[in-house]
């Protein structure tokens, strides 16, 4: 079979540990949702390929380095040398709460093209497209590129899923909503925060979740899960609903749960398990993520996924 296909904008992400504007060290990585949820899955085995485009610098050529390391196949991907890599910078300002700021406007993940996109069904078709709602708010180009691997999936009959991410910054929700709606008929998997599921359904449609995922599922969708933060993730199909609690684990960073938890859910798919394992999964490697520092330096090997039911103090000698 196939690898798995993702593809995005992937960032430089800068740390801090305070206020942004007193200064001080910030460490250096690189962060994208789609990357994160590739990352996930090479870690647990998966033969995954990222297709984005960075510029021809140094912020690329850390982002593909990144990438590489962690197994995730690049080959693909662009290096546009006509913008730069996009930048974030994550400022911690409370326990609870962090600021994340963005310069990407004009980056060259915001000018990835639908030639990209076919150069990397072209060595091997996946297995499974995984596409999020970041990319058609980028540009026209990431949108076309979206669009031209829906299409691809179709005609190489590969598994479509699709994470909702709104994100309100790039876009607004009545503009998503003409885009995404368009998308689910074509999505074998959709996810989406509980709040995000309107953005896939016409105006109105569905009074609350149960209604909205029945909707999701007669428009042709397979699987509508739906990730609830602390309160784990539930998936509904065809055979019913089935819900999963988190793991309780000491969160010390909230972002790339998601993303974690889709890599997770994916994961166990590609194993062929059925929905409440991809479940147990999911919230497995989304505590994982909340355990850790990072989009997703924290994720788990297959090896290491028994580690979340160790008791406090365990040492592995
Ligand atoms: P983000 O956008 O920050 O990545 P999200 O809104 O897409 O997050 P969440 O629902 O917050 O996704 O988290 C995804 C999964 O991670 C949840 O379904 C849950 O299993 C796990 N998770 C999230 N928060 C916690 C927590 N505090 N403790 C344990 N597991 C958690």
């Amino acid at each position: 079979p196939g690898p798995v296909l993702t593809f995005g904008e992937t960032m430089v992400a800068l740390r801090g540990s305070g206020p942004l504007k007193l200064g001080g060290t910030m460490a250096v990585s690189v962060a994208g949702a789609e990357s994160n949820v590739a990352i996930g899955l090479a870690r647990l085995g998966h033969s995954v390929r990222w297709a984005g485009a960075v510029g021809d610098d140094e912020a690329g050529r850390l982002v593909l380095r990144t990438l590489r390391a962690e197994a995730v196949d690049v080959s693909a991907a662009a290096v546009d040398a006509g913008a730069p890599t996009g930048l974030l910078l994550f400022e911690p300002r409370l326990p609870q709460a962090t600021r994340v700021h963005y310069y990407r406007s004009g980056s060259a993940g915001s000018r990835l093209s639908p030639e990209t996109v076919e150069r990397a069904f072209a060595t091997a078709p996946p297995r499974l497209v995984h596409l999020t709602g970041i990319t058609p708010a980028l540009g026209p180009g990431p949108r076309a590129a979206a669009e031209r691997a829906l299409c691809l999936a179709r005609e190489h009959g590969s598994v479509v899923c699709l994470d909702v991410n709104f994100r309100s910054r790039l876009w607004s929700a009545a503009v998503a909503a003409e885009v995404l709606r368009a998308w689910a008929p074509r999505v074998d998997v959709l996810i989406a925060s509980d709040d995000e599921l309107p953005l896939a359904l016409p105006e109105g449609a569905g009074a609350d979740r149960s209604a909205r995922a029945e909707w999701l599922l007669a428009s042709g969708v397979a699987e509508v899960v739906v990730k609830l933060g602390a309160d784990g993730a539930l998936v509904r199909t065809a055979d019913g609903q089935t819900h999963r609690p988190a793991r309780p684990v000491r969160a010390v960073d909230p972002v790339g749960a998601g993303d974690a938890f889709v890599a997770g859910y994916l994961s166990a798919l590609l194993d062929g398990a059925g929905p409440a394992a991809c479940l147990e999964r999911g919230v497995t490697t989304g505590a994982f993520a909340v355990a850790a520092h990072g989009d997703w330096e924290g994720a788990p090997t297959r090896a290491e996924l028994p580690l979340l039911a160790a008791e406090s103090g365990t040492v592995l000698r």
